[in-house]
């Protein structure tokens, strides 16, 4: 029985940098990830560009070379994956990890494909598989989308966007630009103050012209196959013909997956446990790296600030030996 110094489950940004910080410190290690290197950026919307400029996507120093000074999806893909192929990082793709336990010192990870053991663990997982559902009638309708790919399919529909943060942002714009006719519900009073300071004039200039019409305070409460309903800032419930919802509502972390694994879960925003220092969470040797730390608070880890866990975890496992 082979036993793993350290084994990562996920294999996004923060996942690959673990893993170079465990090749550079000798130790043994292997990714499991359920889909492709860099899963959550593969399905990111697919001329999206990051806001962060390309040096401070880089890790464990590689050059990024971008020909934007923020780069797209498409170089992101290419950057992180080159790594993986360059660097020969150990990883299995389209394995799910479905349990951690724990016993005498060493872990079992049970996955879909087999079983394996470690003395430590990391929890990468991000926060980009689970939609944020609005739990309103209709939602499990096929035209309702919680992940926004490209504009095309969307020209001279009725377009409902729901939210006001970037990504909702970005597909009502984009959307706008090839002939739909954009309608955003928006739960607060004016457009997220998240919103990448280069693009918030635009959504604002057209919504005040009407070219894209926007109702603030308001909230969706039922989606029909040709209608939507909502609830406008007067509490006027109002209907308006559909063809499309874009649901950009957010995402959440496998909150159940970190419960199940033993991680304390605190606060309104379910934050899991970990300890500032070494990112170690309630479970010795168990660790979390990357946005999954933020529990329901996406917006505070990114890859940009997050890059630093994998040195902080293996300095701690470092330590310990
Ligand atoms: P992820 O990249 O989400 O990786 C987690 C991986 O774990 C995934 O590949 C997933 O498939 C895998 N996984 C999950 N569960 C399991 C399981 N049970 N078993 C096996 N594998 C599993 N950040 C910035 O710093 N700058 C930006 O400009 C920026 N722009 C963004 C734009 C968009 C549209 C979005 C959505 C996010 C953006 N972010 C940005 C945030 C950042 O890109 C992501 O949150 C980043 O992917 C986080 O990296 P991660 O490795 O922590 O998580």
């Amino acid at each position: 029985m082979e036993i793993l110094d350290i084994l990562i489950i996920g294999g996004g940004p923060i996942g690959l940098n673990c893993a170079l910080e465990a090749q550079k410190n000798n130790l043994t290690y292997l990714i499991i990830e359920k889909g492709t290197i860099v899963n959550s950026l593969y399905n990111y919307p697919l001329y999206m560009r990051f806001f962060s400029t390309a040096e401070k996507l880089e890790i464990d120093g590689i050059p990024f070379i971008s020909t934007a000074p923020k780069p797209g999806r498409q170089e992101a893909l290419e950057y992180y994956q080159g790594i993986t192929r360059q660097r020969n990082l150990h990883i299995n793709l389209y394995e799910k990890v479905e349990k951690v336990t724990k016993e005498n010192e060493v872990f079992e990870i049970e996955t879909s494909k087999g079983k394996y053991f470690a003395k430590n663990v990391i929890i990468s997982t991000g926060f980009y598989d689970i939609p944020n559902l609005m739990n309103i009638p209709g939602e499990k309708l096929p035209k309702v989308k919680h992940y926004y790919t490209e504009p095309y399919p969307y020209a001279k529909q009725k377009i409902v966007v729901v939210g006001s943060s970037n990504s909702s942002v970005d597909a009502a714009l984009e959307t706008y630009r090839k002939g739909a006719e954009v309608t955003m519900i928006i739960r607060h009073s004016e457009i997220s103050k998240n919103v990448k300071y280069w693009v918030k004039p635009d959504i604002e200039n057209r919504i005040a012209e009407g070219s894209i019409k926007a109702y603030f305070n308001s909230e969706l409460i039922e989606i029909k196959e040709n209608s939507v309903i909502f609830k406008d800032e007067n509490g006027e419930i109002k209907g308006i013909e559909n063809d499309f919802v874009l649901a950009m509502t957010g995402y959440l972390p496998d909150f159940d997956f970190l419960k199940k694994s033993g991680i304390d879960l605190q606060g309104k925003c379910l934050n899991p446990f970990y300890n500032t220092e070494t990112m170690e969470t309630n479970i010795s040797n168990l660790y979390l790296a990357g946005v999954v730390c933020g529990g329901k608070d996406t917006h505070l880890w990114f890859i940009e600030n997050s890059r630093i866990h994998a040195e902080m975890i293996m300095k701690n496992i470092i330590s310990k030996k």
